[in-house]
């Protein structure tokens, strides 16, 4: 039988083929009709090439085929011969999803397919109908795929929820049990000390582990923003040596710190991201490192081929419980951790390194880790920063710095002073041995040029830094020399040190600008180290302090009155600006400024404070106080019209300071 001229012999008044082809057309649908007896194509719809891709007599083998890997009720039909043939006249059958490949286009598409077996005009035949369904199950498999990815979003975000409660609840058990034994042993001070000092490390906990939670919904957010400006790299890691080589120690981990070819100093960045981006990979090496373990830290840099930009890499090593390979590739993802034997009881949220990726990702710089199981890991981070080039002017004169003498058996750290003294009017000299350095000490004082600094290592040839001390100290120098030592390790020493005669300490790497730090806060101190004790800056001070919360607005005044100052309270900004307004002049002195707060908050208040008319308002120092402690919410309390921002919880240490700078300023303008 020849299929071709068989081809639409069913009969169609020409207006209802018109209209069915047209109907057709509109839905995508192929159809077709065949027999039952010979399986001979009676119709295909004209689409059937244009959709399938394939010639209408190979329509029905392919059919066949198709409906092999089809999905019916859930049911695979493997044989569709008997499964279409076993359709009785009057009987229906729908497949559900028959996938098909175009030939022609390659494209997968999607049919659903109904099957009919009727008698008409006397002849047994097969209706198909083959309705395009692609549109439909792309659109469910993407709705899935969604549905997928927050079910997966969500059960991370209640199994954090659930870590989180863990985590929050540790300390909180420790602040309210110490709190009920501080009660019961009220007459014993040493206790109470003791307990007190507990409660503060669970508080720096909880604190910390809000932040993180904070700052990673503030990264998810889109709204974290990097506060550029000037910082010295030496500075810099001195604080995030001074953090980690306390925590190393206390598990008696041994911590390195390296750096090579360290020419700049001063750069342009976000400081205090970069310090978190540090403290936050220092800190799990020694967290997943054991005790008596070794972590490395490697600071170098390099002069980027253009502009002033520098590349500024940081390397952290330790050989401590390393990582699984699978997990590796994860570490950076949101509330991940390795669950194993190693890392039970060890604290952590699993937000640590996605704020670490993240923030090191907005700076525009590159972090990698490499990890083995059970030996160790190396997180290698690298920053691009514009360098500046500081001009220190008579920095070293005018601290009557003229002759530095570096007395240290390695003799390239010697040498790194000097470099790093290069382009100063600095005279600098070294030894490598006690004797030499005693030879040239002695000889300079003959010749009326003497040292003003000494340097000294830990180690000269024989001699250990404080027997190298002793002999300085015993020659009757002129001008006395200050003695400082080059030390990673100056709380263990610092008593006998300065029985010895060393002043004070800086720590190694060597960096001009912690050496310039340290150079401004001994001249300070020998200038005015006695009045600044006597001088308490809060000391018959009286405040106006903006604040709903009864219990912080308790704790400020009793804080505040401890210091000798006086607090009045007003319970919202709208409060604060009436007490201002009809307070006589000059009766504050400053203002205290919560921001969250019924009725007006903090910025409007100090914005109304400011547009008075009265002699202070646009003078009195107005201090925001605030929970809202971000680096934004710092510049938003400066542009409403404040001159300073403490958050919360208060420090009262930076309370004073913040308090005795305003004064300051106010005093000298
Ligand atoms: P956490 O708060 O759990 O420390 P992080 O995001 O900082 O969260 O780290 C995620 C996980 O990566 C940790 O729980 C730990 O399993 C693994 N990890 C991070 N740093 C190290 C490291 N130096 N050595 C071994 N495992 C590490």
């Amino acid at each position: 039988m020849n299929e071709k001229t068989n081809h639409n012999s069913i009969e169609f008044s020409p207006g209802k083929e018109k209209l069915f082809d047209y109907v057709v057309s509109q839905t995508r649908s192929v159809t077709a009709i065949f027999s039952a007896d010979d399986y001979s194509v009676k119709y295909v719809s004209k689409n059937c090439n244009e959709i399938l891709g394939i010639d209408e007599n190979d329509l029905i083998e392919n059919i066949m085929n198709g409906i092999r890997d089809s999905k019916n009720d859930g049911k695979t039909h493997t044989d569709p011969e008997i499964f279409i043939l076993k359709l009785k006249v009057g009987e229906s059958v729908v497949v559900d999803v028959i996938e098909w490949k175009n030939p022609q286009t390659y494209e997968t598409i999607y049919f659903k397919g109904y099957i009919k077996r009727d008698i008409t005009d006397g002849e047994d035949i097969f209706f198909l109908v083959f309705a395009d369904i692609t549109d439909e199950i792309n659109r469910n498999r993407q709705m899935k795929e969604m549905i997928d990815a927050a079910n997966s979003a969500n059960q991370a975000k209640t199994s954090f929820l659930a870590n989180m409660s863990h985590d929050f609840r540790t300390p909180m058990n420790a602040i309210t049990n110490f709190n009920v034994l501080i009660n019961k042993n009220s007459n014993n001070p040493q206790k109470v000390r003791d307990y007190t000092h507990k409660i503060g490390l669970a508080c720096q906990n909880l604190l910390s582990l809000l932040n993180d939670v904070l700052d990673m919904s503030k990264i998810e957010s889109g709204k974290t923003q990097l506060t550029n400006g000037e910082f010295a790299l030496g500075l810099l890691l001195e604080e995030v040596n001074s953090v980690v080589a306390f925590q190393a120690k206390s598990k008696q981990q041994e911590y390195m710190v390296h750096s090579g070819g360290i020419q700049q100093d001063i750069f342009i960045g976000d400081k205090q991201k970069i310090n978190e981006i540090l403290v936050n990979i220092l800190g799990n090496a020694v967290k997943y490192t054991p005790s008596g373990g070794k972590i490395d830290f490697y600071i170098s840099e390099e002069k980027a081929t253009t502009s002033d930009n520098w590349d500024i890499r940081f390397q952290v090593k330790d050989n401590g419980i390393g990582m699984s390979k699978e997990f590796k590739d994860t570490i950076f993802d949101a509330f991940t951790r390795e669950e194993k034997e190693t890392t039970k009881g060890i604290q952590g949220t699993g937000l640590g390194m996605a704020i670490t990726k993240s923030l090191v990702q907005m700076m525009g710089g590159t972090i990698a880790v490499e990890s083995e199981e059970g030996k160790g890991s190396t997180f290698t981070i690298t920053l691009r920063l514009q360098g500046v080039n500081q001009d220190l002017g008579d920095f070293w004169s005018s601290h009557g710095i003229h002759r530095i003498i570096v007395i240290d058996d390695d003799m390239q750290e010697c040498e790194k002073i000097e470099i790093a003294l290069h382009d100063t009017d600095v005279e600098v000299f070294f030894a490598t041995s006690g004797y030499k350095a005693m030879h040239i000490i002695d000889v300079s004082s003959k010749d009326n040029k003497g040292f003003d600094v000494i340097l000294l290592g830990k180690k000269v040839g024989t001699l250990s830094c404080l027997e190298m001390a002793k002999k300085i100290q015993a020659k009757d120098l002129n001008p006395k020399p200050i003695v400082l030592l080059l030390t990673d390790e100056w709380e263990e020493i610092a008593e006998v040190a300065r029985e010895s005669g060393i002043y004070d300490f800086i720590t190694k790497p060597f960096f001009m600008s912690t050496f310039q730090q340290l150079v401004e806060d001994i001249k300070n101190r020998a200038t005015s180290s006695s009045e600044k004790k006597k001088d308490n800056p809060l000391e018959g001070m009286c405040f106006l302090a903006a604040e709903d919360n009864d219990i912080n607005a308790d704790i400020l005044v009793e804080l505040m009155s401890m210091e000798g100052a006086a607090v009045i309270r007003a319970e919202n900004g709208e409060k604060a600006v009436e007490m201002f307004e009809n307070a006589e002049p000059g009766f504050f002195d400053m203002i205290l400024m919560d921001i969250q707060m019924p009725v007006m908050n903090g910025y409007e208040a100090t914005m109304a404070i400011r547009k008075l008319d009265k002699e202070e308002a646009s003078t009195i120092p107005i201090i925001a106080m605030t929970a809202n402690a971000y680096a934004d919410d710092v510049q938003k309390a400066i542009e409403s019209g404040m001159n300073a921002h403490v958050p919360k919880p208060i420090d009262m240490a930076f309370v004073e300071d913040t308090i005795a700078r305003l004064k300051e300023n106010k005093l000298s303008t």
